[in-house]
């Protein structure tokens, strides 16, 4: 088990206590990755690479109880077949649901489901094969719907309860990726993120006690729904996935840079100080990342601070949710560009968005990584593993992606000079826009930044691919 359990920022916020380490028993089904895909897929003599489908549509209608714990609604996915090859299926995944399995306590369920023929969930009940009616040519499109449930298990965590509030992070059902390699079908990873997803459209209506503040991802307007309710209406183009919080929270709103809002919501343990302080924090991240990376494109943004959670922070397009930390916030708000804008598969190549991340932070805070090292604990680690590797492992997996990464990065950055690796900082945001990033487009892009030969550079950091 990892020493400090998922924290998605560095080192000083190993809050990670023992409960919560007791209470992450890891309970990973066997890795089904490409050697899952269909033999169909596998045999095809020239399989067209292109990530689909894409062009993805989800549309959301859930409401809730005073509690806020379960919410149960409707939910459409509309997608296109980005692929010469024929798409004759897509695959959900359910991710919430490796932490229940696929028993009574099943924390996300799909019923009246049409626009295909949904098989019985696999890995871990994390993921479903859906057989469509008919096989999709490049650029057709389908729709799946289906009735959903979500139950937040009662353990504090990205998904879960944490006293009054209750926390959604990867509980909407979304579409699985099918590339060069297959369809992407890894298990969860709780010791970091196992989640790739291709940019998408979310349009969600959130129907809740008017009391209970709902940050989410996406630009919200909020109705009267009758007494007491409100409906709260949140769209988000071209973002990743879909989370939301609810609870009583304060909340303090402002604006950053472009017009974005920004808006701080706390749990009743802080002061509004803390709030302050917190807000102040992320517009000064949101600017400076935007000025540097390209400007933050998705209209608002919802930083959540409680005082309690047993992680360090979690990331979701448009909304984190952080410990009263300015290194928490300012990470969080990081992987807006790296992770969000600029994707990647997480599970693949977890050093694209937590390095990269912990380099853009360091640097907003001055730190240069002078001096820094990379404090490798075995041979076999490299910069480049996957999930399946850190996983396993736990502990070297925040000592080497997030302090050997952004070490990386900033001897980088002495090795380019400055100015070079500025440049290529945005140039690279710019060119994976909405997109996806592979280790070797990053090697390809420094490359090309440099007239100075990085082969010893990505050896001696043990970056490969
Ligand atoms: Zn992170």
């Amino acid at each position: 088990m990892p020493l400090l359990r998922r924290t998605h920022w560095r080192v000083g916020a190993a809050l990670a206590g023992a409960a919560a380490l007791a209470a992450g028993v890891l309970s990973v089904a066997a890795p089904a990755s490409a050697q899952d895909a269909p033999a169909s897929a596998a045999a095809a003599p020239k399989a067209d690479a292109t990530r689909t489908p894409y062009k993805a549509a989800y549309n959301v209608k859930l409401s809730t109880d005073a509690a806020g714990v379960s919410w149960t609604g409707t939910q459409s996915i509309t997608f296109s077949n980005a692929s010469t090859d024929p798409l004759t299926e897509v695959y959900l995944r359910l991710w919430d649901n490796w932490r229940g399995g696929c028993n009574a306590s099943q924390p996300i369920k799909i019923t009246n489901f049409t626009g295909g023929t949904l098989a019985p969930l696999t890995v871990n009940c994390t993921a479903g094969k859906v057989t469509l009616p008919k096989a999709l040519a490049k650029d057709e499109s389908a729709t799946v719907s289906f009735s959903l449930s979500i139950v937040a298990p009662n353990i504090s965590d990205r998904f879960g309860r944490n006293g009054a509030y209750n926390y959604f992070g990867n509980a909407l059902p979304v579409l699985a990726v099918k590339d060069g390699a297959g369809w992407h079908l890894d298990p969860y990873a709780d010791t970091g993120e196992s989640f790739y997803a291709l940019a998408s459209d979310y349009t969600v209506v959130l129907d809740h006690p008017t009391a209970m503040k709902t940050p989410a991802t996406g630009i919200r307007s909020e109705v009267g729904n009758g007494p007491g309710r409100t409906l709260t209406t949140t769209v988000g183009k071209q973002v990743r996935e879909f989370a939301w919080a609810d609870g009583p929270y304060q909340k303090s709103s402002t604006t950053a840079n472009g017009g974005v809002a920004v808006n701080t919501y706390w749990t009743s343990d802080l002061s509004a100080s803390t709030g302050a302080q917190m807000q102040s924090v992320s517009v000064s991240a949101l600017n400076d990342y935007g000025s540097k990376y390209g400007q933050f494109p998705y209209g608002e943004m919802d930083v959540v601070i409680d005082g309690t959670l047993p992680f360090g922070g979690m990331e979701y397009p448009g909304v984190v949710f952080d410990v009263p930390s300015q290194n928490a916030a300012a990470h969080e708000i990081g992987h807006q560009w790296f992770y969000g804008i600029v994707g990647n598969d997480e599970y693949r190549a977890p050093w694209l968005d937590e390095s990269f991340t912990t380099y853009i932070t360091d640097r907003h805070f001055g730190d240069e990584g002078s001096g820094c090292s990379i404090n490798w604990s075995t041979s076999a680690e490299k910069m480049t593993n996957t999930m399946a590797y850190w996983d396993s492992r736990g502990g070297p997996y925040s000592a080497v992606i997030y302090d050997g990464g952004s070490c990386t990065l900033h001897d980088l950055r002495r090795t380019l000079g400055g100015t070079a690796m500025d440049k290529l900082m945005a140039d690279y945001a710019k060119s994976h826009w909405y997109g996806v990033s592979t280790t070797a487009d990053f090697k390809a892009a420094a490359q090309a930044a440099t007239t100075v030969n990085l082969t010893s550079f990505w050896t001696s950091h043990r970056v490969e691919g």
